[in-house]
């Protein structure tokens, strides 16, 4: 009898998206038995999830596929780059098998083709909230698929199609059966989380018997009441994102909101197509800090946009010294195939895009370290991340995992990752916190 249980090795790129994508496609393996190898010697297959969405992004994919190939020999390849499968052909003509985003199905009968399962699968392998790549302590939790916008430089919808909402009472089993695993903070992700439930018409579904509608704001309330962290990715401001600060103010869900801006200038972000970029943001944002004082506001923007006058740039700069935002990051536009924003005119030359970054940079981290030096003094909740003999890495509320700052807490010892402590701030720059356990 056949009695070698294959192994797959995983590498996942590009956004947390897709790493919640992998975790399907494990939790789906293990499921059958198989088992995960964490390096390319000895694994059956390897599975690349690759990122499509800018060209640099698409060539650290390609990389990947290459090293793989070149490691192992036996490659997958799942994820945005795979609508492009002529593009990975043409580079590596020896992988395996190539599908596309969220085809979780067509993944795992790509390995069933290429390494069987064994004869016998031990599902009591897979504990009830399936396997995570994040640490244990915290875990996305993706609410919907795809998107119904058409911003230009974006070829996500063509990718990942329309909206496609999951049920709430789905999403809330899951998350609840995260935080029985010992998960202590939720990171709702999407392509487009205000939108949550248009698609299905915001219908309601029972979770515990009682009926939760699709609704961002009922999401958010309802995951509210699960006791841990619960921190908002991808948020548009469309108006009913102002029910939703009340929640925060109240400490119901982290007060902390991460909307993908892109510019200020409206002629900019009228040629972008943006979703919700009539909504008088400095005013709202004014008004949710009125009302959550601790508000956290995350944010990307995008320069040298075909089209961005000297003009438009410093309107965006004036726009962020107002508002203020807490955590910035920013792109030089880069044209990614297939996008509508390549055909507009006016592109920026590389050389005014570097510079455009340059100053955004600077004038962003003035405003970043105002905001951070006011925290000084300030007694603060921390969730250990890593933890060794010199002390421990944190997070405090305002800082999401990987894109955001951390909270040094030098010389403390003995603590654990997935710990929640209170520490008091004694330094920070435009980025991170120095704190000691209050
Ligand atoms: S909202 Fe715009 S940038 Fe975001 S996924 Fe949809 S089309 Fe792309």
């Amino acid at each position: 009898m056949n009695t070698h249980v294959p192994k797959i090795g995983i590498v996942s790129l590009g956004c947390p998206k897709a790493l919640v994508d992998s975790e399907r496609i494990i939790t789906s393996l293990r499921a059958e038995g198989y088992e995960l190898s964490p390096e390319y010697a000895g694994a059956d297959a390897v599975i690349v999830n690759t990122c499509g969405f800018l060209d640099s992004a698409k060539a650290e994919s390609l990389d990947a596929i290459g090293e793989a190939m070149r490691e192992n020999g036996r490659v997958i390849v799942t994820g945005c780059m795979g609508v492009d499968e002529a593009a990975i052909r043409a580079n590596h003509p020896g992988v395996l098998a190539v599908t596309g985003p969220h085809q979780y199905e067509q993944v795992v009968e790509a390995v069933h083709a290429h390494a069987p399962p064994p004869p016998e699968p031990f599902t009591q392998l897979v504990p009830e909230a399936g396997l995570k790549l994040t640490p244990r302590h915290y875990a996305y939790l993706k609410i919907s698929e795809g998107c119904n916008h058409s911003c230009s430089f974006c070829i996500i919808p063509s990718m990942r199609g329309k909206l496609a909402s999951r049920p709430a009472a789905k999403v809330l089993y899951e998350a609840e059966r995260l935080v029985q695993a010992g998960v202590q903070e939720l990171l709702v992700i999407s392509q487009d989380t205000s939108a949550y439930g248009v698609d299905i018409r915001h219908q309601a579904t029972p979770w515990h018997g009682e009926p939760v509608k699709a609704h961002i704001f009922d999401l958010a309330e309802a995951l509210g009441r699960l006791g841990v962290w619960v921190r908002l990715h991808y948020v548009y401001p469309y108006p009913h994102v102002d029910r939703l600060i009340p929640l925060m103010a109240d400490e119901k869900i982290l007060p902390y909101i991460d909307i993908p801006f892109q510019h200020a200038s409206p002629t900019v972000l009228k040629a972008m197509r943006r979703p919700a970029h009539q909504e008088r943001t400095l005013d709202r944002i004014a008004d949710w800090r009125r009302q959550a004082p601790d508000l956290t506001i995350r944010s990307t923007f995008i320069v040298g946009f075909p089209g961005e006058t000297e003009e438009d740039f410093r309107y965006l700069l004036d726009w962020l010294e107002e508002a203020e935002l807490d955590r910035v990051g920013c792109f030089k536009f880069e044209p990614v195939a297939g996008a509508a924003a390549n055909d507009l005119p006016g592109a920026v030359p590389d050389e005014i895009k570097e510079e455009r970054w340059h100053r955004f940079m600077t004038a962003q981290a003035a405003v970043s370290e105002r905001r951070m030096k006011r925290k000084i003094g300030w007694e603060i909740d921390v969730l250990i991340d890593e933890a060794d003999e010199d002390g421990a890495i944190g997070r405090s509320k305002s800082d999401a995992p990987e894109i955001d700052g951390c909270v040094f807490l030098n010389g403390e010892t003995g603590l654990q990752p997935g710990d929640m402590v209170r520490a008091e701030v004694v330094e920070a720059d435009h980025y991170d916190l120095w704190a000691r356990l209050a």
